[in-house]
């Protein structure tokens, strides 16, 4: 492991792994039931299948939700009731997720750090409201060599019409495919991305030959009624009243988000479940 001045907005100093891989990418998660391994090639680009989410801030408890409701009937007493009769508090929470009085969600924040390919980026950023986000920049830092390979758990044929379609697992063949197509692709454009920058073009001019497949990061931050509404856009899942059908490498980021902010707010994420997985 080395340590380098990698430049960027605020001149950061990042610490880097084995094939320029930041110290985060290395430390990947379990995804689809399994621990991935990032693969480093011999030409030193790394595949991944997988995506990072780790919650690196939050101020986020129930009990936010309670003493802003709370404050409608109670004043500056709101404080004092959190404690009492805890029945209620669930009460209340079920019947704020229920009737949709949203705004007792919003006094909460909770900070991820993601990696992610940038297509997911695209996605994630569509995302408006009761969002901040902070992303790693192709014009002041040397983008790493690190793309997106789909794993054999990955869906990989679309059947049915734009709007009404199902994924349906891909052949052995299919996948080899895919693997093979994507990861000579990646070191084409990645070799020209070099080349560029060895012949003194600004990074972010030489970034217009990589695609959406390379991993970036950023820090996204939310409270709880935003990420609601992400996840009942970004997953699927039996519980939802109005189904989504988001791609499956975002969702694979918004499974994540969610166990992280289930165990923070057990209460409002079971209400939430509970009123079909619709954001009040
Ligand atoms: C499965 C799926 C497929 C998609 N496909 C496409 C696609 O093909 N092309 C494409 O461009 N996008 C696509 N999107 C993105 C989608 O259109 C939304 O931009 C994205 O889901 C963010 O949702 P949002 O606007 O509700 O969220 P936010 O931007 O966070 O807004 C939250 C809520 O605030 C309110 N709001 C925000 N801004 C306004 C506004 N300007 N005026 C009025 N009310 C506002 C709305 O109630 C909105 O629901 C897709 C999304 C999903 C989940």
């Amino acid at each position: 492991m080395s340590e380098k001045i990698v430049g960027g907005f605020f001149g950061v100093r990042s610490r880097t792994g084995p094939a320029g891989c930041p110290v985060r990418w290395a430390r990947t998660t379990e995804v689809m039931g399994r621990t991935p391994t990032p693969v480093t090639t011999p030409e030193s680009l790394t595949f991944r299948s997988d995506v990072t989410v780790e919650l690196v801030k939050s101020s986020a408890s129930d009990a936010d939700v309670l003493f802003a409701a709370r404050v409608s009937t109670a004043g500056e007493q709101s404080l004092d009731e959190l404690k009492k009769d805890p029945e209620r508090s669930k009460g209340l929470i079920n019947y704020l997720m229920r009737d949709r009085h949203g705004s007792p969600f919003e006094h909460n924040s909770m900070t991820f750090f993601i990696s992610a390919p940038i297509f997911v980026f695209r996605e994630f950023m569509r995302h408006r409201v009761g969002w901040s986000y902070n992303e790693e920049s192709g014009r002041y830092r040397e983008l790493q060599p690190v793309f997106y390979v789909p794993d054999t758990a990955r869906k990989l044929v679309q059947q049915g019409r734009p709007g009404k379609y199902v994924f349906v697992e891909g052949t052995p063949e299919q996948h080899a495919t895919v693997s093979g197509t994507l990861e000579e692709s990646y070191r084409q454009a990645y070799a020209s991305y070099q080349k560029l920058l060895d012949e003194g073009v600004a990074r972010e001019v030489a970034r217009a030959v990589l695609p959406v497949g390379l991993f970036s990061s950023m820090y996204a931050t939310c409270n709880a009624r935003s990420l609601m509404h992400f996840l009942g856009l970004r997953t699927q899942h039996e519980l939802a009243k109005v189904p989504s059908f988001p791609q499956r490498e975002i969702e694979m980021v918004g499974e994540k988000m969610e166990a992280e902010w289930a165990k923070l707010m057990p209460l409002t994420y079971a209400a939430y479940n509970a009123n079909g997985r619709v954001a009040p």
